[in-house]
């Protein structure tokens, strides 16, 4: 699926914020009793989720305190019908509830109550673009969305928690962070309800790899030999040190990615999505046979730790995002070693012809692209952007040695202030970010000019500048040779060493 637009499509739904948002409606029939514990108490939610040993079903407790919820929704509509009961639970009583189209209606909580709640894991299956929930042999890869249903005002909580009930032999792998005071409790915050987010059960791999001063928790769903889940740690490993040549690092302290085998095929990757909810957490369906060679090379795994760089953008504004994703998809590459970088040229290159083959503007282009199916020019054309701005960048730090160098240095500042949250961001407040770090109105012009032009600008006279032939080779004395040359080069040997500081397996 090299250039599976449908599937990265399908990835970038996964990626959606998918909770309803907005004001919590009023509860219908209010109830007598009083709907808070004690005006002083703070609004809380403590989770505890348990798994049967068959990973049949997911049973969900969730206490309350303070202002009491009234009404409980699933992250996404198509998790309903996986709902075989729900209840609430006061002391050894036991009161069923009902769910109808707006959730599950919480009328009757009383303080001090919890709500419990059943999905059945046999009755939803996924397809290969949405992995909603899939099998391994023995374990199951799920989008937490599914299996979350929260109240509406999610935001409006002050604390929340979760921990899990697991049989023996029974893992999970989840993105969230440990409470450090009670490693067996994890900490959620608004994003873990805001966006999707993978989770791993059963006979899992899991390994904890630290790359450059980061933590990736690897979980391998079953059904690979050791030696081929070896590989997937070194190809993890290499593709998150390509990442974190920008900067030194990678963009996050804490990255889980979940491996889900998906039988045979001639690419090596089926599927990438990088999600955010509780934490950075990508889903990578792998080829069961895949060549180590050919994995090692990939893009897939770097595109989606790019994604990393930037805040969670409104969808129909993807070209930001999935330009940065796609234009470091290839610069990181070059730069590791991964690719050749006359290969990263070349790419590059055709791309920026894709985006200059729409009829129409790249801010129409990215808005109307789920109902066009015509991803690649977006991708494509948002990565030509990116190119567009670094050149820029690079062009006017020689002038002014107090701006930032590059599109590595406004990145990696935009990734510290503004890459987590819980609330998708539109490329206009993006593109004000991107500008107050550089200095100048770089993004904006290139909105106005590029971006929501009718016609996609001609790169010819850039690539003429930069001196790289159709091929993707230099050419020599070329007057922007020494930026084309920066933009694919390494870091220098010394940072580089700083930021090598080995990969620890699980203990
Ligand atoms: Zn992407």
């Amino acid at each position: 699926m090299r250039e599976a637009w449908a599937s990265l499509a399908l990835c970038a739904l996964l990626a959606g914020a998918c909770a309803p948002r907005g004001p919590v409606a009023a509860a219908s029939a209010s109830p007598p009793q009083p709907r808070t514990s004690a005006l002083s108490a703070p609004k809380t939610l403590e989770h505890t989720f348990a798994l049967d040993r068959e990973l049949r079903t997911f049973t969900a407790r969730v206490c309350p305190t303070g202002a009491l919820p009234a009404r409980l929704v699933p992250g996404m509509g198509a998790a309903r019908s996986m709902l075989t009961s729900a209840a609430i639970e006061r002391g050894s009583v036991r009161l069923p509830l009902t769910a109808g189209e707006q959730g599950i209606e919480l009328a009757q909580l009383q303080p001090g109550d919890c709500v419990r709640y059943d999905l059945d894991l046999r009755s939803e299956g996924g397809g290969l673009g949405a992995p909603k929930l899939q099998r391994s042999a023995g374990s199951l890869m799920v989008n937490l969305a599914a299996l979350l249903w929260r109240p509406l005002d999610y935001g409006t909580y002050t604390a929340m928690s979760a921990r899990f009930e697991l049989p023996e032999g029974v893992q999970a792998s989840v993105p969230w962070p440990r409470d450090p005071g009670d490693p067996e409790r994890y900490v959620l915050d608004a994003s873990t309800f805001a966006f999707h987010a993978y989770a791993a059960f059963g006979a899992l791999s899991v390994r904890h790899l630290r790359i450059a001063g980061s933590s990736i928790e690897l979980a391998i769903l079953d059904g690979l030999s050791h030696e081929r889940e070896a590989a997937i740690a070194r190809w993890t490993e290499a593709q998150a040190r390509a990442v974190a040549l920008i900067g030194g690092r990678l963009p996050r302290e804490r990255i889980q990615i979940v491996v889900l085998p998906a039988g045979p095929s001639p690419d090596p990757i089926r599927f990438g999505s990088m999600t955010r909810g509780g934490g950075a957490s990508a889903g990578i369906l792998i080829a069961s046979d895949f060549d180590e060679r050919a994995l090692m090379s990939d893009w897939v795994l770097v595109h989606e730790l790019s994604h990393l760089l930037h805040p969670f953008v409104h969808r129909q504004e993807a070209w930001v995002s999935e330009g940065i994703a796609t234009y470091y998809q290839e610069v990181l590459r070059a730069r590791a070693g991964l690719q050749p970088v006359d290969t990263a040229w070349r790419r590059i290159m055709s791309g920026s012809e894709q985006g200059e083959s729409m009829d129409m503007s790249l801010e129409r282009g990215a808005a109307t692209m789920y109902e066009t199916y015509r991803f690649a020019p977006v991708y494509w054309g948002g990565a030509a952007i990116m190119l567009l701005a670094d050149v820029e960048l690079r062009r006017r730090s020689v002038l002014d040695e107090a701006r930032p160098r590059s599109l590595d240095d406004v990145l990696v500042e935009l990734s510290r202030c503004c890459g987590a949250g819980s609330r998708p961001w539109s490329s206009s407040e993006v593109a004000e970010r991107f500008d107050t770090i550089a200095g100048a109105p770089i993004m904006r012009d290139l909105i106005a000019s590029a971006v929501r032009g009718q016609t996609f600008p001609k790169l010819g006279a850039l690539y003429a500048q930069l001196g790289v032939d159709r091929e993707g080779r230099p050419v020599a004395g070329a007057p922007l040779a020494g930026i084309r040359d920066a933009i694919m080069r390494a870091p220098a040997p010394s940072l580089r060493a700083a930021t090598a500081d080995g990969t620890t397996p699980a203990p």
